[in-house]
């Protein structure tokens, strides 16, 4: 059999094909809101109305499914998006099995519209898949995944949790946001469904709100959450398409240097005299380490959250001293970032307050180092 291509020839070439009436190389973007029916009332060239689809979000729907492994992928307006659409899957009386570690919007989604909703949700910590398993009941239909997870970058043993998500005929989700297909493949070890927030890495600079979903093998489910994405009027724009499928031709390139990069700025303050702890799954000290090295490949991620020594004055100060670093939240972009967690997430966050949260982008290390070198001084 043929060898399948690797990562950054799909990243580059997955449903990428010069325009068959113009020849361009680079896809054009369709603004158009409606098509033109055949003379027969059908729509053989597939499209009818922009809130259905169009060829930007068809093209960047077949990139990404080849990128993780799918059946196929949804594009949303936004991460959330994606969530709310799966929350859907569940009625009254069902149950959520949720992370306590995980992103703040996604928990509130959680805590707040699916409780309304009548659905149960039952937190449980999943870097003990036992305690995954005891959170398990008779009407449990979604186990829901975030690894490596924010802000602590706790990392979810992937096989073990899907082994119960298959005993309990579950759906298991993953966020692979932190990840991307670059460093984790969630379907290899039997996740059903995967959500990105494509604002992260995918889009990559910091430009485009957007999330995507991807169905590992159950084509039904694909159609009914295609219908629920058409009907909700809930998918991306066609300019949002296209400036996310121009990213991912460098997906590979960037997030290989992202996670050298951020390796070394863990190693860096795990060395300095101004850090109480470092939580990078890249460092051996990390409680997850062993398991990121079985799960992930290629790199770690990112993200690197710290603690500094001292309470919060004292870390929203390092904050204010950066020059390379910009105080900004999100994560995923070719420019450095660095937060404080706690201010981010409100009163009913569980990051410590001395807690700060950087995404490392594509700038040199050493002057990252530098940089974070003077800022701790
Ligand atoms: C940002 C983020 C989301 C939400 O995505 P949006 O695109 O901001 O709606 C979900 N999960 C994780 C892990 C994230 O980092």
């Amino acid at each position: 059999m043929a060898r399948e291509p690797g990562l950054n020839t799909r990243c580059v070439h997955s449903a990428r094909t010069a325009d068959a009436s113009t020849g361009a190389v680079a896809q054009p973007i369709y603004l158009s809101t409606t098509f033109e029916r055949d003379a027969d009332g059908g729509y053989a060239r597939g499209y009818q109305y922009s809130r259905e689809g169009t060829p930007n979000r068809a093209a960047l729907e077949r990139c990404v499914a080849a990128l993780e492994g799918g059946v196929g992928a949804l594009a949303f307006s936004s991460g959330l998006a994606v969530n709310m659409a799966l929350l859907e899957l569940l009625n009254a009386g069902d149950q959520l099995v949720a992370p306590i570690e995980g992103y703040y919007g996604t928990l509130r989604q959680f805590r707040e519209h699916a409780v309304r909703r009548g659905i149960g949700v039952a937190f449980a910590d999943f870097t003990t898949p036992a305690s995954v398993r005891a959170a398990v009941t008779p009407a449990t239909r979604m186990i829901w995944i975030e690894t490596p997870a924010n802000p602590l970058l706790s990392i979810t043993d992937l096989a073990q949790i899907c082994a119960i998500g298959r005993e309990s005929k579950a759906w298991v989700v993953c966020d692979n946001t932190f990840a991307t297909p670059i460093c984790q493949r969630p379907l290899d070890f039997g996740v059903d469904l995967i959500v990105h927030s494509g604002t992260k890495y995918f889009g990559g600079h910091s430009d485009v709100l957007s999330g995507l979903l991807v169905v590992g093998q159950d084509e039904a489910l694909l159609t009914h959450l295609r219908d629920w994405q058409r009907l909700a009027g809930v998918g991306l724009a066609p300019f949002d398409c296209w400036l996310l499928r121009r990213s991912i031709a460098t997906l590979g390139l960037r997030v290989r240097a992202q996670c050298a990069n951020a390796l070394r700025i863990g190693e860096f303050l795990a060395s300095h005299p101004a850090v109480e702890r470092v939580y990078y799954p890249g460092l051996s000290d990390h409680p997850g380490h062993a398991l990121a090295r079985a799960q992930m490949r290629g790199g770690f991620g990112a993200v690197v959250s710290f603690c500094i020594i001292g309470g919060s004055a004292e870390a929203i100060a390092v904050t204010t001293r950066t020059r390379l670093f910009t105080r900004a939240t999100s994560l995923g972009a070719v420019e450095s970032l660095i937060e404080h967690r706690a201010s981010v997430e409100g009163p009913a966050t569980a990051a410590p307050q001395n807690l700060l949260r950087l995404s490392i982008g594509i700038e040199d290390a050493e002057d990252l180092i530098d940089d974070l070198d003077q800022a701790l001084r």
